[in-house]
């Protein structure tokens, strides 16, 4: 059955999701995996790669401080204000 929300399927309506997604490092063990039902399944993958853009999405903006357009224009409106 299924791993999250207990729904009882027949194994083929099951599938297997990586607890910790390979993309993001996971294994292609035992303890990395689990039986979900189609739609649990849909959720949490859907949520996981919410979650990567939303990480990757930081992370540019953390390394483009200072450099994006809207700050730049922010920035001269306040110089040309003055
Ligand atoms: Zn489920």
């Amino acid at each position: 059955m299924c791993a999250l929300c207990g729904n009882g399927f027949s194994a083929t309506a099951l599938d297997v999701d990586h607890i910790r997604p390979l993309a993001d490092g996971g294994t292609d063990t035992a303890d990395n995996v689990r039986a979900l039902c189609r739609s649990c399944h849909r959720a949490v993958t859907t949520a996981q790669a919410r979650a990567r853009a939303e990480r990757r999405r930081a992370k540019r903006a953390r390394q483009g401080r200072g450099t994006l357009p809207g700050r730049t224009d922010a920035h001269r409106s306040r110089w040309s204000a003055t």
